[in-house]
């Protein structure tokens, strides 16, 4: 193990200790490195709004996707300074400031051997919840989420950070990163068009941010209240319209096709969330343009009604689409580094490890998709 100064015997970690309970701060040891991993100090951990539900219901709600055994360390989108490297660590040393990627596969299927992580049945978010048979061991192996002073990671899931982008900034990668992917997935190009439906939410807010860095020139957003509409729209005036259904009687596909020529969009990604009606998605997606891919990266839950017909005389694309990865979380890095991709809109509200409950509280009701809820563990 290579490291700057010796680690501290102990740390401080927020973990859950019942179901529905609130966190609590024990002290415990800081952990040791295995051979290919490391110990990262966590400057900064987004605190993403569905963690309360993950602590208060998600045993009842999913059974089939378990949560880390209790008591139990949460978080989920980390970043901070490497503490220490394990023995077989050649490419990272201590001292270098990273985004640690929570996506983690079981390292031996047939997807995990191709690079394809996303596509393992024992796909496990660590610090968060996981739905396979590797899943158990996988949370042994990495029992720390970033709401803790230091954690344990695998070298394979680290995203070096530029200097211009600090810890909160990357902190707030899991749903940039959702957003890109999904675009990756529609090939969006340089001059193409995007409807995000659901655009105020945060992974609207988000995807919208990463659509601009992609040089989409025409983003559509759809979604309800007017002010938070308004407020995507500020970001690029000239390149973003959008449309309140609780203000127009026109439908989205009208709309959509009077801003494009009459064509419709090259894409439409659904940031839905899971409780939202599927009549919503349903609408957005007859915006597309023949031969346009549909992105589902939002989670709305209830079953779409799709003839079979549409799709083939539409030649459309419907596409589901998880997470990110590590090359992803990479490629934001850098875009964000060379200044393509901005982030200076997000308003962080920051919290001690102490004050972890009011920061999850404070997420779930946050009601803006700009506002980016951080706990930083290392602060007093
Ligand atoms: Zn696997």
């Amino acid at each position: 193990m290579t490291q700057k100064k010796p680690l501290p015997a102990t740390m401080r970690v927020a973990r859950l200790h019942e179901i529905g309970g609130a966190l609590q701060i024990d002290t415990v040891p800081v952990p040791q490195p295995g051979a290919t991993d490391v110990i990262v100090a966590i400057e900064a951990c987004n605190v993403v709004p569905n963690l309360r539900n993950i602590i208060t219901h998600w045993p009842q709600w999913h059974p089939e996707m378990p949560l880390p055994p209790l008591p139990g360390s949460f978080g989920l989108d980390a970043a901070g300074v490497i503490a220490a490297v394990g023995s077989n660590v050649h490419a990272f040393r201590p001292g270098q400031r990273v985004y640690i990627n929570p996506g983690t596969g079981c390292g031996g299927c047939r997807f995990c051997r191709n690079g394809d992580i996303l596509d393992c049945d024992s796909f496990t978010y660590r610090g968060y919840f996981g739905r396979g048979p590797a899943t158990p061991a996988i949370f042994e192996q990495y029992p720390f989420g970033g709401l803790s002073e230091y954690v344990v990671a695998p070298q394979s899931c680290l995203v070096t950070l530029p200097d211009n982008l600090d810890y909160e900034q990357a902190a707030r990668f899991g749903y940039l990163g959702t957003g890109y992917a999904a675009l990756r997935k529609a090939e969006l190009r340089p001059g193409g068009t995007v409807l995000i439906n659901g655009i105020g939410g945060t992974l609207g807010v988000n995807t919208t941010m990463m659509a601009l860095a992609m040089g989409a020139t025409k983003i559509l957003g759809v979604g309800r209240r007017r002010a938070p509409l308004e407020r995507v729209r500020s970001l690029a005036p000239g390149k973003i319209e959008v449309h309140s259904i609780e203000e127009s009687d026109a439908t989205v596909r009208d709309w959509a096709r009077s801003l494009t020529e009459g064509y419709g969009v090259d894409i439409v990604v659904d940031c839905l969330p899971p409780k939202s009606p599927a009549a919503s998605t349903m609408a957005a997606m007859r915006a597309m343009r023949t031969g346009g891919r549909t992105v589902l990266p939002g989670g709305m839950a209830e079953a779409l009604t799709l003839d079979p017909f549409w799709g083939l005389a539409k030649n459309a694309y419907l596409i589901g689409s998880r997470w990110f990865t590590v090359s992803e979380g990479q490629d934001m890095a850098d875009m964000a580094g060379a200044g393509t991709l901005d982030l200076s809109c997000l308003e962080h509200k920051r919290f001690a490890l102490a004050d972890v409950n009011e920061a999850i509280a404070a997420a779930a009701d946050s009601g803006s998709g700009f506002i980016n809820v951080v706990v930083l563990p290392s602060a007093t």
